[in-house]
């Protein structure tokens, strides 16, 4: 028998303040009145994560792991607490559950955690009375039952995770875009969005840090098969829809119910699939363009030198979870070690530095990546001839160059401006 449940997301802007959590409130009783069962799952307000962060660094420049978890799952339940209030409000019985209430049980990696089970009979018996049900997202609880937070923009992994066991008919991520679009479309208002989309192409598209979803949840999506559909709060617009590919025709065409139709206009700025006689059909497409400003260049220097000191900072930075990419040996002579992390991790990174690498000379720089993603780039080579008369005619530094099958991704040395991600976009997404 098909699931009538269905997983509703709604992240921090969609939540942002009374008047937005209305219409969330109404977004889910659509739903809810089309005879489904309702899960939703909210972020924190706003930028209230943010704001945790801020104000917990000014009672100390290192906090502890486990408090600062305890303090940030504190957004996600100012949020479900509210939006509960609001929908028993409207005649809506409605119940709010914080991650352990849900049974969403994590490792104890503190502000990285990863859900290892959920245990769904709360969530159940709440359905069963007919209720909606409300999750805190971004967090659940470890084995000596302490809070834990699954990363920044964790919500996204919550929703899809519970999808996956509950078996809902579809998660949906709202958010202030109505889909995942060839790059920003806050950034460059050209940008066009995709209809439907890969678990692969999305995950290439999410490592690379573009916001609209949360990596870990498209390998959950994937799989378990569950289909994601990001749409907007503020529109009824279709959204892209993200899917094993054999059968996303179809449940394309399944998806357009009532709900999702309604006020849907065929002139949206909609990416065009259809043959056209122009093509050359084996040419590259380019799908996505990514720039990714949130990431810290970090050098550690030290006197002398032995190779079991590059191991040892590699394996403190792997058991720790700091995400470090492009690590660079760059003398034996003495120590001078460099390699980059998203910004996220850099108070976990510091405190390490303070317990384990103390005398270190650590000097940080912010960077920007930028990645051009789509199959079979490699194989044009005019595509990369681009790209580089770009950076070259910006007189811009590459301190990394990647190159694969579906993907060119550069390392700067700098923060680079959002004319660069105009200028790539024009060249290689509207030509
Ligand atoms: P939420 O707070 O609802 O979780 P996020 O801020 O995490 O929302 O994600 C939505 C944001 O993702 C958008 O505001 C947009 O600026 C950003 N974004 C980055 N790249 C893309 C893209 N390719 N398509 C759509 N949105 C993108
Ligand atoms: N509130 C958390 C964050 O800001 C989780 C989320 O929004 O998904 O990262
Ligand atoms: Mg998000």
């Amino acid at each position: 028998m098909d699931s009538n449940i269905v997983v509703l997301k709604f992240g921090g802007s969609s939540v942002a303040d009374n008047l937005k959590l209305n219409v969330v409130a109404k977004k889910i009783i659509d739903f809810y009145k089309e005879n489904l069962r309702v899960v939703v799952v909210v972020s924190a307000q706003g930028k209230t994560t943010d704001g945790l962060i801020k104000e917990a660094k000014e009672l100390a420049n290192l906090p502890n792991d486990r408090e600062m978890d305890v303090l940030l799952s504190t957004g996600e339940q100012v949020s479900m607490s509210k939006l509960a209030i609001l929908l028993n409000r409207l005649g809506y019985e409605a119940v709010s559950l914080t991650g352990m209430q849900a049974g969403i049980k994590t490792n104890d990696l503190n502000q990285n955690a990863k859900i290892e089970n959920i245990d769904t009979t709360r969530i159940e018996e709440e359905l069963e009375k007919g209720k909606i049900v409300i999750v805190a997202g971004f967090q659940g609880y470890n084995e000596k039952g302490d809070i834990t937070t699954l990363g920044r923009g964790g919500s996204d992994t919550t929703a899809v995770a519970l999808a996956a066991v509950l078996n809902a008919k579809h998660c949906y991520i709202f958010s202030d875009v109505d889909g995942v679009y060839t790059t920003d479309p806050n950034k460059i208002t050209t940008a066009k969005k995709l209809e439907t989309l890969s678990y692969e192409e999305m995950l290439e598209i999410a490592n690379e840090g573009a916001k609209v979803l949360h990596n870990r949840c498209i390998e959950i999506g994937e799989k378990y098969n569950v289909p994601i559909v990001t749409k907007s709060t503020f529109n009824n617009k279709p959204g892209t829809i993200l899917q094993d590919e054999k059968i996303q025709n179809i449940e394309q065409n399944k998806l357009q119910n009532q709900i999702e139709s309604k006020l849907y206009n065929k002139q949206d700025n909609i990416e065009n699939k259809t043959y056209n006689k122009q093509d050359k059909i084996e040419d590259a497409r380019v799908k996505s363009i990514v720039k990714n400003d949130d990431i810290i260049y970090i050098n550690m220097k030290y006197d002398t030198y032995s190779p079991e000191m590059f191991y040892k900072i590699y394996a403190t930075l792997v058991k720790n979870q700091i995400g470090a990419n492009h690590l660079q040996n760059n003398s034996t002579h003495h120590t001078d070690i460099s390699f980059t992390c998203p910004a996220s991790a850099l108070n976990k990174f510091q405190n390490l530095l303070e317990k384990d690498f103390k005398s270190f000379d650590t000097t940080y720089t912010n960077i920007s990546r930028i990645a051009i993603i789509g199959h079979g780039i490699r194989n044009d080579d005019t595509i990369l001839e681009k790209v580089l008369n770009i950076i070259e005619l910006n007189q811009l530094e590459i301190y990394h160059l990647e190159v694969n099958e579906s993907k060119i991704a550069m390392l700067f040395t700098t923060k680079v401006s959002n004319t660069i991600l105009e200028q790539l976009h024009k060249e290689l997404v509207e030509e």
